[in-house]
């Protein structure tokens, strides 16, 4: 076999067999197929597509090329969820501890910030002494004793997906719903959960701009998924705004445990519930969603899920003193405040601009070399519908330094925009898709 055949056969738009995809993908890990024929396929795969298939051999070439997580003498059942990614996007860390009160186990693998988009990492490593570099033992404790445990991705897990996107991400291939397929994929499976629910972000703050290109991802990470044997749920949600009032690490910290003792943003609130329900259901532990949610909101109700995200926030090393100190206080010196323009209603907050406005704060990062700040982002005191006059008072804003604050207000004022009418109110859940 050879590369360049392979190649060819995908330039001309034509299907490749297991054999194919497995022999390029083998070949690259261990180099003796290079960067520019790697580069050259995906390229090809950019625009002839896979057939679905294709996407599954894809995913299972990508999933061997690495170690895979091993659950085996825990009770399960295991369920992750998995977002494409957001601004705001906390929901994993109320979630996990919710769905694990329920009886579940949650293997949670996640990842850092990068671009306009947070990663549970960073929020998770702004608590004092977390850690998130847990070994499988550790991480086998954690499921044990906890029901979830929240971890990295080792360099060991689909080591493919390493070289393959960094590739991605100069030879403008990451765009394609078969390699964005296989790559989350294969990573989730690794990670040893037989049901996976995915929130595929949709609208300006997301990887996928428009419904068409979410619903095309949903549709391709449940049927893959399915044909590797997983449950798989995808909701499709809106992620024109925020997600609730905090965009920042540790002030993302704080709003997981006001949603956890009760008195969370409705939107974080009503998103984590309806993703536990569904985790809940793939993992056979509820019948339908409603089922789902109702246990879902009495793990929330008897404190349940905030006792266990404590537990798990102590054995990961985390200072539980310290949090309670910090909580409500943990804010940058530099500090600047957002305030109205005029008077009217907030029609919108445009996510993306907030992401990017994060980045210069020290919210995220460029680069994966950049450092991260825990006591920097947003503190919104307003949202989408409110009503305000001229100099009301919406969002704190805290940098990593002086220099920032003022290129990140503007971005912010850009990405706020007020009109004379309250908005239409909009759902935050578009579309739920299920192969079971
Ligand atoms: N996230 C991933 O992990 N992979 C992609 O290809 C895109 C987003």
């Amino acid at each position: 076999m050879r590369a360049v055949d392979i190649i060819m056969k995908k330039r001309s738009g034509l299907g490749l067999s297991q054999e194919e995809i497995e022999f390029f993908i083998r070949g690259y890990v261990e180099g003796s197929i290079p960067d520019y024929q790697a580069s050259a396929l995906l390229m090809a795969v950019y625009f002839k597509g896979m057939e679905p298939p294709e996407t599954a051999f894809l995913t299972k070439a990508m999933l061997d090329s690495g170690e895979t997580m091993d659950l085996t003498g825990l009770a399960g059942p295991f369920v992750d969820k998995h977002s494409t990614g957001g601004v705001g996007d906390k929901i994993s860390l109320p979630l996990a501890p919710i769905v694990a009160a329920c009886g579940a186990m949650v293997p949670m693998m996640s990842g850092r910030a990068l671009g306009h988009t947070g990663g549970t990492l960073d929020k998770l490593e702004s608590i004092p002494g977390y850690r998130t570099d847990l070994d499988l033992e550790a991480f086998r404790q954690g499921l044990e004793a906890e029901g979830f445990a929240m971890t990295g991705q080792s360099a060991r897990v689909v080591p493919a997906d390493k070289k393959l996107y960094a590739l991605r991400d100069v030879t403008a291939t990451v765009e394609s719903v078969p390699l964005i397929t296989a790559s989350i994929l294969s990573k989730k499976v690794a990670e040893g959960a037989d049901s996976l629910v995915f929130d595929v972000k949709c609208g300006p703050g997301a990887f996928m701009k428009t419904l068409t290109e979410a619903r095309a991802l949903a549709n391709s990470l449940v049927r893959t998924g399915g044909s590797m044997g997983k449950n798989i749920v995808a909701l499709i949600t809106d992620m024109t705004e925020p997600l609730g009032r905090c965009v920042g690490n540790f002030f993302e910290i704080e709003e997981t445990l006001d949603c956890l003792e009760g008195k969370g943003p409705a939107d974080v609130t009503d998103l984590t519930l309806r993703l536990g329900a569904w985790m809940l259901v793939s993992a056979g532990l509820a019948a339908d969603p409603g089922e789902g949610e109702t246990l879902c909101r009495k793990a929330l109700s008897s404190g349940a899920a905030l006792d266990l995200f404590y537990k798990n926030v102590s054995r990961q090393g985390g200072d539980l003193k310290r949090l309670a100190e910090l909580r409500g206080k943990h804010r940058s010196a530099h500090s600047v405040q957002l305030k109205a323009p005029s008077s009217g209603y907030i029609e919108s907050i445009d996510a993306y601009g907030i992401g990017l406005a994060g980045v210069l704060l020290g919210v995220g990062r460029n680069t994966t070399d950049d450092q991260v700040q825990p006591d920097v982002g947003f503190i919104f005191h307003c949202k989408k519908g409110d009503a305000v006059r001229q100099g009301t008072l919406v969002a704190d804003i805290f940098g990593k330094d002086q220099a920032c604050l003022g290129p990140a207000l503007d971005m912010a004022l850009k990405a706020l925009k007020i009109a004379e009418k309250p908005p239409r109110e909009s759902p935050l859940v578009l579309e739920e898709l299920s192969n079971s």
